[in-house]
């Protein structure tokens, strides 16, 4: 079992402004509060540690997790054996090979060994019991206040976030908040992507102008008005981003005062609330990218504190829906609420009513289409009936835009490569992003456990398609 030696500080849901609170989601489990001498308190000056000598345990048992998963990089290359990592490089801290006489000889490894190094330091400090004043998040942007997209000091700056005075707090805040910033640079009207820039192509503007009309509008007049202004997200294939706390998701409602937001994350591995999963626990929490899949791996073992019932501060006006499938939905605020299903898209498709371009839109990070698929391992993930097979030719008929993201130019252009030829898809949509760098990735490195020289950053890249319009032609039957 992880024990996390970090506490979360007890603050009013309503009051995201003024609290600094520490992060928790991803590996980061909450705890209650717990007395001071029961964690570790990390000096800036100690945040480096050999992983088995490291004072968080969870660190530890990462590092024999890599132990355990991680061949010695020269056994393989040079002498074709695979042989686990065992000796820990000092300058790093991490298990890199199975003998220092290895380490000593590799000349690659001093390739990667800094951001290595600054991947553990990053690890203690969010451990370290500093107030991480950094994930000060703000509250909504007024009507008039204009926020801007261009990258993420200028959208800090225009979004009143305390200034971030290291790059360290800026990795932590980039990480925690890519998955909600992603989504609104896109569907934003100042977005950094544009048709000058050739980021958005014709299609897309059509695409965005419709969604946008929904997303900006003046102040409801009445109810009705209100209810009417309803966008649906669905994040398919979640993992990570479905156990990101609420209050971070929120602060995509705040962009858009005006109009509410229902977020679906469905995917096998979403995280549900007080749902024990032990295949999850076991494979521990680091945002690795396993092999098999080429996805960060399930391991985001976040586990969400129990959600309390709603006492009536937030409202929801879904009535109650049964999805036949494991589920929550809770009303984090009035402009927002997130239902959770643990599903494959497929399965709750019809559930969802008729898709409309001006209220729904789709988003799949890192969904790993051009990976072989566990289940039929001679097919890609896009064409496998047991992944992306069954779901991607459904979106496309709806013509609700779908946003993909990948964690490196290669993942994206894999992705991107598989469309190619597969029935349903290919010829059957248009480009409404073009592929390239997402502003808002996070820029933290994370690295994989089973093999520490690979490295990848969250959301690195972006690209968006939408069902091919086709123009009801006149038959000639006049
Ligand atoms: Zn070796
Ligand atoms: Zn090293």
């Amino acid at each position: 079992m992880l024990r996390q030696t970090i506490w979360k500080r007890t603050i009013p849901l309503n009051n995201f402004n003024k609290s600094s609170r520490t992060v928790f989601g991803f590996s980061l489990r909450a705890k209650p509060p717990q007395s001071p001498k029961e964690h570790p308190i990390l000096s800036q000056d100690d945040i480096f540690h050999p992983f088995s000598r490291s004072p968080v345990q969870a660190i530890r048992e990462r590092g024999e997790r890599i132990r355990s998963l991680a061949p010695c990089p020269v056994c393989l290359d040079v002498y074709e054996e695979r042989r686990p990592v065992q000796f820990e490089c000092p300058d790093c801290g991490w298990p890199t090979h199975a003998t220092q006489f290895h380490w000593e000889g590799d000349k690659e490894h001093s390739k990667y060994c800094s951001r290595l190094r600054e991947a553990n330091e990053d690890e203690h400090d969010l451990r370290s019991g500093r107030p991480l004043t950094e994930f000060t998040l703000p509250r909504e942007q007024g009507y008039e206040e204009t926020v801007s997209f261009a990258n993420w000091d200028i959208y800090w700056f225009t979004r009143n976030h305390p200034s971030i005075d290291s790059e360290r707090s800026r990795r932590h805040l980039t990480k925690l908040l890519t998955y909600p910033t992603t989504i609104s640079s896109v569907l934003h009207e100042f977005s950094g992507l544009t048709m000058r820039n050739q980021r958005v192509t014709p299609e897309g503007a059509r695409s965005l102008a419709a969604l946008r009309t929904t997303l900006h509008q003046s102040p409801p007049k009445n109810e009705e008005e209100d209810d009417r202004r309803k966008i649906r997200i669905f994040i398919l294939g979640a993992r990570a981003e479905s156990s990101l706390p609420p209050h971070v998701w929120q602060q995509l409602p705040y962009l858009f005062p005006g109009c509410r937001f229902h977020l679906f994350f469905i995917g096998p591995q979403v995280s549900l609330p007080s749902s024990k999963s032990p295949s999850l626990e076991a494979t521990g929490g680091t945002g690795a990218v396993s092999p098999a899949s080429g996805q960060p791996s399930q391991p985001m073992v976040y586990e969400p504190p129990t959600p309390r019932t709603n006492l009536g501060t937030s409202t929801t006006r879904d009535k109650e829906v049964y999805y036949g499938v494991p589920s929550y939905t809770t009303a984090v605020s009035s402009s927002l609420s997130i239902t959770s299903l643990r599903a494959t898209y497929s399965e709750v498709h019809a559930q969802f009513g008729e898709m409309d371009p001006f209220q729904d839109v789709f988003f799949a990070f890192s969904p790993g289409f051009g990976f072989p698929s566990p289940t039929s391992p001679h097919l890609n993930q896009i064409q496998s009936p047991a992944e992306w097979g069954p779901v991607v030719p459904v979106i496309l008929k709806s013509k609700c835009p779908l946003f993909v993201t990948g964690f490196s130019p290669t993942d994206v252009e894999r992705d991107v490569r598989s469309l190619d030829g597969v029935e349903g898809v290919s010829g059957e949509f248009d480009w409404i992003v073009t592929p390239g760098p997402n502003a808002f990735g996070s820029e933290k490195w994370e690295v994989a456990d089973f093999d520490p020289r690979v490295m990848v950053k969250i959301n690195w890249g972006i690209w968006g398609i939408r069902g091919k319009r086709r123009e009801v032609r006149d038959m000639g039957f006049d």
